[in-house]
């Protein structure tokens, strides 16, 4: 039975909390960036306040095998720092028995990273590219049966486990999934999980309508799923950004030499019917900023989105679009926001990705609740200074990309089963 971290009596026990530490770190192993470091803190410093300890586990970048590059060690004293407690720390996940058991009540303990050992992930590791399927079936079959022993001697240093690593929530590997059925009684999760279910749920399941999607970035092939999803449930889907153009191109428009996927073109007119179909109002982009260079002093034309000259390729939303955008956002309870509607890394190309983290802003002061969530539109509104006026901004880009799909993720369903 899934417990709850604020009821749950952590006295005298010792928590097993699988985080997100992967965080950036520069040639001197120095952390660049630790907001997953200090997003973990909330669940960490309630557990060893309420007198539990703490076994802290995450990964750190993608290693092939023990590699210093990739070591916890590097982060220990930045966490022990932020929890205002000593971290000790174990240079071997497998072989950390007895710091596990000697820690007392308020300690903490850091495993090196999970990520040196194949199991963590469940997948081999140094097959010859020439392997063949026979040999690749029998390495995969191998690490999967020493994945239980790994995942079983994680347990056995805990008496409960909390899962606050929404980053890799998405992810069936050891301590994110796995881990969780050796705790039946005594499982949950962290605050930062607790909140990215709560932003989800007030969405996709729970919203006040009307219900508004804002879907931008690059390529309709990566946004797909995300579409096929939101158009069953909201009220209104805006469709922006370099994806809108397989939209205009399918139903005949000119777009020059606008970013696009032609196989994709029968999906888009797919979902347009679908939407009609459903009584979900589209709206699209139609009308571009046109340029013929990708850079800032290009010189630049606002045009009908389905009159692009040959020459020339739409970057951002027009005026016309973002004003009608804008209505639309007013008029909604409840928003999300996933991908930039423009090339927001160019500042001139920038402005209709900035008007709409203002409008989320206004909208949200106005009582709406506003998602921002999975990738670039969450670096938009940090690097635009609006992440702290919407309701929420999700810590995990392809997590959060999963669950927008309408995916289980299996760090979430492991806890709730
Ligand atoms: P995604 O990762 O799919 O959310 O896409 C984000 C990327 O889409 C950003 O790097 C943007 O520069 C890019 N993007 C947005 N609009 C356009 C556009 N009109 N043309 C080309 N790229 C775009």
């Amino acid at each position: 039975m899934q417990q709850h971290i604020d009821s749950y009596d952590f006295t005298g026990k010792k928590a097993i909390v699988r985080v997100d530490f992967n965080v950036p770190l520069n040639e001197k192993f120095e952390i660049t960036d630790d907001t997953r470091i200090r997003a973990a803190m909330p669940t960490l410093k309630a557990i060893v306040e309420k007198g539990g300890s703490v076994i802290i586990m995450s990964h750190l970048g993608r290693p092939k095998g023990v590699d210093n590059k990739f070591s916890l060690r590097h982060i220990v004293d930045h966490v022990a720092a932020k929890l205002g407690v000593p971290v000790k720390f174990a240079d071997d996940c497998m072989k950390a028995d007895e710091l596990a058991a000697s820690l007392k009540p308020g300690e903490a303990l850091l495993l090196e990273n999970l990520r040196f050992y194949a199991e963590e992930e469940g997948k081999p590791r140094g097959l010859a590219e020439d392997a063949t399927d026979e040999q690749k079936a029998a390495a995969k079959a191998e690490v999967k049966a020493s994945q239980k022993e790994f995942v079983k001697h994680l347990a056995s240093y805990a008496d409960c486990y909390v899962n606050d690593a929404f980053g890799t929530a998405h992810r069936a590997h050891a301590s994110t999934a796995l881990i969780a059925k050796y705790f039946p009684n005594d499982k949950m999760f962290g605050y930062l999980m607790e909140g990215e279910i709560k932003a989800i749920d007030n969405v996709l399941h729970n919203a006040e309508r009307p219900l508004t999607a804002i879907i931008g970035g690059s390529k309709v092939s990566s946004k797909l799923a995300v579409l096929k999803n939101l158009v069953g449930k909201v009220d209104n889907l805006i469709i922006g950004g370099g994806m809108g153009y397989t939209f205009i191109k399918a139903q005949g428009g000119k777009i020059g030499q606008s970013l696009h996927e032609d196989d994709l073109m029968p999906e888009a007119l797919a979902i347009l019917e679908e939407a009609k179909a459903k009584g979900v109002n589209v709206y699209l982009s139609t009308e571009t900023v046109i340029t013929q260079e990708f850079s800032n002093d290009a010189q630049t034309k606002v045009v009908s989105s389905f009159e692009i000259p040959e020459d020339w390729e739409g970057v951002d939303a027009g005026p016309h679009s973002l004003a009608a955008w804008k209505k639309v956002i007013n008029s909604s309870k409840t928003i999300l926001w996933n991908g930039p509607v423009g090339v927001f890394e160019i500042p001139n190309f920038a402005k209709g990705t900035l008007r709409i983290a203002e409008d989320l802003a206004e909208a949200t002061a106005d009582g709406a609740y506003t998602l921002v969530g999975g990738g670039d539109s969450v670096a938009a509104v940090t690097q635009m200074g609006f992440a702290d006026k919407v309701s929420y901004v999700s810590t995990g880009g392809g997590a959060m990309l999963e669950a927008i799909e309408g995916k289980d993720l299996p760090g979430i369903a492991a806890v709730r089963e």
